[in-house]
C-alpha cells in the first residue's frame, strides 16, 4: 500500500514539472501593447500573454472591465510598466495583492536618480520610460528574470530570447541615432499632443514640448494653446504631431492658433505615443514602432 502511494505521489510530482503539461503553462497579463510584445518575444510559444490595453488605447484613463478581472484572477503574473503610468489600474492590482499574484512594476526597478521628475503622477516619476531604449533594455532584462524564476525548467530558453532581442534593441538604437544625426540640432524640437516624448528628447537631444501635460486625464487650457503657438512661430517650428491615443483636436486647436498669428505650421502625421499599432502592422510591434515614430519626426521637420 505504501509503495503505491509513493508511486502515485511520484508520479504527480513528475507531472508537476513536465513541461509539456498545459495547466503548468505560466499565464502572463500584461498592460501596454510595448509591455505585451516585450512579454512575447522573450516568453515565446511557452508562456500564454493576455495583453489588456490594445492599439490606440490610452493607459492613463484605461479602467478595467469585468473580463480584464477575471483575466487578472488567472494569471500567475502581472507585468506592468508602474510609475502611475496605468492609474486606473493600480487600485484593482492592490485588490490582488491577496491573491499572492506576482507583480512586476517594469520601471520601478530603474535607477530613480536617472528618472524624469513631474508633479503630475502619483510615483512623482514621468512614466514613459520606454522612449528610451536603453531603458527598454532593462525591461527585456527583468522580464527574463521574472519568467526564469518562475518556471525554471525553461530558464535557458527565455535568456536565449532575451539576448536574441537585446541585439535588435541594440541595432535599432544604433540606427535611431544615425537616423536623428541626418537633422541638424536647432531643428530638433518635438511638439505633440501630451508629455510622453521626454525620455525620448533627452536620450536622443531633442527639446520636447507637449501641449497637454504630462497624463492625459487633465485637458490642454487656452493658454496653453497661446503660449505653445508663440513657441513655434518663435523657433519656426516646420511641423507638430498627432498621437495615435489622444484625439487629434488638441492639435488641431494649436495648428489653428499658429495659423491666426499669420503663420502656418502643418501637421506631422501620427506618432505612436502610449500604444502600439494595429497588431499584424510593423508599427505593431516596439521595433516598429520607434523606427516609425523616428523616420516621421525626422522627415517632418527637416
Ligand atoms: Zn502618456
Amino acid at each position: 500500500m505504501k509503495k503505491i502511494l509513493i508511486v502515485v505521489i511520484a508520479v504527480s510530482l513528475f507531472g508537476c514539472k513536465n513541461p509539456e503539461n498545459e495547466s503548468n503553462r505560466l499565464k502572463v497579463v500584461t498592460t501596454t501593447t510595448m509591455i505585451t510584445d516585450l512579454v512575447k518575444n522573450i516568453g515565446g510559444n511557452l508562456i500564454d500573454v493576455e495583453g489588456l490595453m490594445g492599439a490606440g488605447v490610452d493607459p492613463h484613463l484605461y479602467k478595467a472591465s469585468e473580463g480584464d478581472v477575471s483575466k487578472l484572477y488567472q494569471a500567475n503574473i502581472i507585468i506592468y510598466n508602474g510609475l502611475h503610468l496605468e492609474g486606473k489600474l493600480v487600485e484593482v492590482f492592490e485588490k490582488m495583492e491577496s491573491q499572492e499574484k506576482i507583480q512586476v512594476p517594469l520601471a520601478e526597478a530603474l535607477d530613480k536618480s536617472n528618472l524624469i521628475g513631474s508633479e503630475y503622477f502619483a510615483s512623482s516619476f514621468d512614466p514613459h520610460v520606454w522612449f528610451d531604449i536603453s531603458y527598454f533594455k532593462q525591461f527585456a532584462e527583468r522580464v527574463a528574470e521574472v519568467l526564469a524564476e518562475n518556471d525554471p525548467t525553461n530558464a535557458e530558453f527565455y535568456i536565449k530570447n532575451k539576448e536574441t532581442y537585446l541585439q535588435k534593441l541594440e541595432a535599432l538604437e544604433t540606427e535611431v541615432k544615425a537616423t536623428i544625426e541626418t537633422l541638424p540640432k536647432e531643428k530638433r524640437i518635438l511638439v505633440t499632443a501630451h508629455d510622453a516624448f521626454n525620455y525620448f528628447g533627452k536620450a536622443y537631444d531633442f527639446e520636447v514640448v507637449g501641449l497637454q501635460g504630462l497624463s492625459t486625464a487633465t485637458e490642454a487650457g487656452v493658454q496653453d494653446v497661446q503660449r505653445l503657438s508663440q513657441f513655434i512661430i518663435e523657433k519656426d517650428v516646420k511641423a507638430i504631431f498627432i498621437e495615435s491615443s489622444v484625439p487629434r483636436r488638441t492639435i488641431e486647436a494649436l495648428q489653428a492658433a499658429v495659423l491666426s498669428k499669420g503663420h502656418e505650421v502643418k501637421i506631422g502625421g501620427s506618432l505612436y505615443s502610449d500604444a502600439l499599432g494595429d497588431p499584424d502592422t510593423v508599427e505593431g510591434t516596439y521595433l516598429g514602432m520607434f523606427r516609425y515614430n523616428v523616420n516621421t519626426i525626422v522627415n517632418e521637420l527637416k
